[in-house]
């Protein structure tokens, strides 16, 4: 079985880590690495991140494309794709995990008001102040899938007054349900927190406004972990030039790594990661791609193939 991996991390160390146990799993997969495909008839299975556009039409016999990433914005973007082929992206409990860690992380710093501590350090000012218990600190979530439905589970357990707003309704215990676009408004009303964990559509391109950002409580927070895309860079500034918006974590940009002449750089009311909120580990990826190539052989569906028409 010959399985291509495809990623713009030229590190043979990488290569190693994902050939090694695949080989152990099941000794017959040959694991080529991009650009060392041999001969492109050979290629049955593709794993990829931000492959080259254009790349995916070479291979006449390929049968699954799996993403190694929760997003396929990118990979959707290239219009060449065989888009007969089932594109399945990545849903691993490490992934979501990772992701859970950013966003209780994040949450927790600006429940407790840590960005203006830090501040306080840096001048010597020795300042208490009260913060509201997490029951009654309202979060909300922009997505409820997989990733926001796990992070929303755990604010929860930690007692947070934890919403979230999907395309359909939702019955996640613990979890207040918003959706559509009178949902959005009631969400917003009510969300000190928010965090972004929707996917990049037409649909949600921008919806991280000014217009959107406006409807928050004054004081509100935000955690964008989704995509640079859904950010409208200029608007938050203001926000938060403005004082509405308090303080905004962000992991991911339009443009990446972040231009170093980025006004988010040196915001002191912004804290950028450089899109580390959850990484790929081949540890928990390999038996989720094992398993779909499993189902593939088997004739059956695999799970979070992605629906062409929503775009995720
Ligand atoms: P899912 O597809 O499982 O969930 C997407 C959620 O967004 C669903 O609840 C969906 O609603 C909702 N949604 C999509 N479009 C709309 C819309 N137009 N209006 C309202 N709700 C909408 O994705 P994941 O949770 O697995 O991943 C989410 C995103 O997180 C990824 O697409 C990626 O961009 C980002 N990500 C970022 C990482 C990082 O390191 N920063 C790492 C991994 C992922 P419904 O359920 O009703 O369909």
């Amino acid at each position: 079985m010959v399985i291509l991996f495809n990623s713009p991390n030229d590190d043979a160390g990488e290569f190693e880590a994902w050939r090694l146990p695949l080989k152990a799993a099941d000794s017959a997969i040959d694991l080529r690495f991009w650009p060392d495909v041999g001969r492109v008839e050979d290629i049955e299975y593709a794993l990829v991140w931000l492959p080259k556009p254009g790349d995916m039409q070479r291979y006449p016999n390929l049968k699954v494309i799996f993403n190694l990433g929760a997003g396929v914005d990118k990979l959707l973007a290239d219009k060449t794709l065989p888009f007969h082929v089932p594109i399945v992206r990545l849903v691993d409990p490490g992934l979501t995990a990772g992701m859970t860690e950013y966003v209780l992380l994040h949450t927790l710093r600006h429940h407790r008001g840590q960005h203006v501590l830090d501040q306080q350090q840096k001048q010597r000012v020795w300042r208490q102040k009260l913060f509201p218990l997490a029951k009654d600190r309202k979060v909300g979530i922009l997505g409820l899938g997989v990733l926001g439905a796990d992070a929303a589970a755990k604010l929860s357990a930690l007692d947070f007054d934890v919403a979230g707003w999907s395309r359909q309704p939702k019955s996640l215990p613990g979890v207040k349900s918003y959706h559509g676009e009178e949902g959005l408004k009631a969400f917003l009303a009510r969300t000190e927190i928010l965090v972004c964990l929707l996917p990049l559509t037409p649909e949600t391109r921008g919806i991280l406004d000014a217009k959107l950002l406006a409807q928050l409580p004054k004081g509100a927070c935000l955690i964008n972990a989704g995509r640079g895309g859904h950010l409208v860079d200029a608007d938050l500034i203001a926000a938060l030039d403005s004082g509405h918006i308090a303080h905004a974590t962000l992991d991911v940009f339009h443009q990446e790594p972040l231009p170093a002449d980025h006004p988010f750089w040196v915001h002191p009311q912004v804290t950028v990661t450089p899109h580390v909120a959850s990484l790929t580990q081949p540890e928990t990826a390999i038996p989720v791609v094992l398993e779909g190539i499993k189902l593939h052989k088997a004739g059956r569906p695999i799970p979070n193939t992605v629906d062409l028409k929503k775009g995720y």
